[in-house]
Order: C-alpha cells, then sequence, then structure tokens
C-alpha cells in the first residue's frame, strides 16, 4: 500500500488525511522516531499505512510544525537545464549529459519556511525531488525506483549574481544559501502517486502560475538520474535528487523574488508548500559580474 511519510515536531510519522500516525508508536519501535533513520525502513511503512485505518491517530497535522522530509541528506544532487523548455529560456544548449551541481546539505529546510533574500536577484526553481531509500552503488535503470524511498517537492532556490559568478560558473554556492532548499510538504511512496512517470508540478508566485509541467518532460528521467549518479558516487539512505526546473524562472521573465513574495509549490499527489520570501540583507560579495 501506498504511504505518506512526513517529519513532524521533529518525529517520524504516517499521514492520513488531515491527521498523523506517530510511527515509533504505530510499529512499536520497529521504525525510529528520528525521521532520517526512518527512511531506511520504507519497506515497513507500506504495511504500516495499513494499520493507520482504524486506529485513534496521534493529532492533526499542523503545517507550521512540519520538517524537511529528509532533514539531513549527506548529498544533495541538483540537475541543471533537465527540461528543454527551460534550456531554451536559458539561452542554454540542451545537454548531451546532465548537469549535476551539489546542493550543501544545510540549505535544506522545512516546507513552510521562510525564503531569506539576500540580493535582489534571488530566483524560485519549483523540482520534483527524489529521496533515496536503499542506497547502493552502480545501480541499473530497472532497478531504480526501488532505491527510491519517495517522492517530493522542492525549491531549489538560486541567488543568480553567485551562481554565475565565476567563469566558468559553478552553481553550488549561489544555490546553497541558507533556507534555499525547502522540501516537503510530505514525502509519498512512489505508488501514491498518479502515475510516477507523469508526476505533475506547479509553482505560483502570489497567485500567478509561472510553472506547469511533469516529470515526462525531463530529459533525463529519474531512473536515468538514479543510474547515472550512483555510477560515480554511493547513494545513501536520505540522499535528495533536485531533478531540474520546467520553463518559466523568474530570471527569464524578469520577475524575481521580492520581499513578501509568496512560493506556492504543488505536486500532484504529493500537496502543496508555500514559502514566504523576506529581504533579509545583502550578501555583499565582491561580485563583478551581474548576472
Ligand atoms: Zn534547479
Amino acid at each position: 500500500m501506498a504511504f505518506t511519510f512526513a517529519n513532524h515536531a521533529g518525529r517520524s510519522v504516517l499521514v492520513d488525511g488531515d491527521n498523523y500516525h506517530d510511527l515509533e508508536a504505530l510499529s512499536a519501535g520497529a521504525v525510529p522516531s528520528d525521521p532520517a533513520a526512518a527512511l531506511a525502513h520504507g519497506d515497513k511503512l507500506h504495511d504500516l499505512q495499513k494499520k493507520t485505518a482504524g486506529r485513534a491517530p496521534d493529532g492533526k497535522v499542523d503545517p507550521t510544525k512540519l520538517g524537511a522530509p529528509s532533514p539531513t541528506p549527506q548529498k544533495v544532487f541538483g540537475i541543471g537545464l533537465n527540461y528543454k523548455t527551460h534550456a531554451a529560456e536559458s539561452n542554454m544548449e540542451v545537454p548531451d549529459n546532465p548537469v549535476v551541481f551539489a546542493k550543501f546539505s544545510s540549505c535544506i529546510c522545512a516546507p513552510n519556511s521562510t525564503i531569506e533574500l539576500r540580493s535582489d536577484r534571488v530566483d524560485y526553481e519549483g523540482e520534483i525531488v527524489v529521496i533515496i531509500g536503499n542506497g547502493g552503488k552502480d545501480i541499473s535503470l530497472a532497478d531504480a525506483w526501488n532505491h527510491v524511498f519517495a517522492i517530493t517537492a522542492g525549491q531549489d532556490v538560486s541567488d543568480r549574481p553567485v551562481q554565475m559568478a565565476s567563469k566558468p560558473p559553478h552553481f553550488d554556492l549561489g544555490k546553497s544559501f541558507d533556507t534555499f532548499g525547502p522540501i516537503g510538504p510530505v514525502a509519498v511512496s512512489p505508488d501514491a502517486l498518479p502515475n510516477r512517470d507523469v508526476i505533475a508540478i506547479k509553482c505560483l508566485v502570489n497567485g500567478e502560475e509561472r510553472q506547469n509541467d511533469t516529470s515526462a518532460n525531463l530529459i533525463f528521467g529519474i531512473p536515468f538520474l538514479i543510474e547515472y549518479l550512483s555510477h560515480i558516487t554511493t547513494l545513501n539512505t536520505g540522499d535528495v535528487i533536485f531533478t531540474g526546473t520546467p520553463a518559466g524562472v523568474g530570471a527569464a521573465q524578469k520577475k524575481l523574488l521580492r520581499d513578501g513574495d509568496v512560493v506556492t509549490t504543488t505536486i500532484d499527489g504529493v500537496g502543496t508548500m508555500v514559502n514566504t520570501c523576506r529581504r533579509v540583507s545583502d550578501h555583499n560579495l565582491p561580485l563583478t559580474k551581474k548576472a
């Protein structure tokens, strides 16, 4: 049975409608209360989700208490230019091989958290995010989905001047400011999705639709990314892959994020996370090139 996992007030839970069931209690201690540790127990969660039927829940889900479903990933991969339409709006060629960068795991934050802006050129990138369950090395394309714990939504928030500051550009820092990696609100097993190969994502800013696409249009799909990355580095439980953003980013539309903007990211079958932007300071980096 499909499961809906969440990090609620720092504890691992299964979600059933508006309610949550504490996993440590539900599993009689077989699944740890620490959400990061629980990600290794995906195989048990299918049966445990069944057990929530008819059980008194441990409480109602409070969106302000949700944490990142994978709160402390060892590795966070970002994939650049993974939709043809986004490559075109960025005036970049469609890549022959995946464009891979790192987001440092310290940027991972709660789904409904505040995005802190430190320049006037910070951008949203709504993305489908993969959380690895069982780790592995040299994972085959055919086996890749078996290593996915769950799918969630994410924002690959990007400070464009820092992202493009060096020549050649090096994306990691511009995408790793604190607060630049909200994920959530929950994480669902792939069989919970209407179709795991056609995952629909939408991103709105202040209610205006900016991005709307599906994973069917990924240049490098989820199984391929898992195969590719695992041939280079061991994938560990909790590792996170931001699979790339569709067309409609702010830089292409001259609609970058401003203080008070509300970014809404929705994946069909997962849910919606809502992030409010706050212009907290200038980063005052001695950048010579303005992206
Ligand atoms: Zn991105």
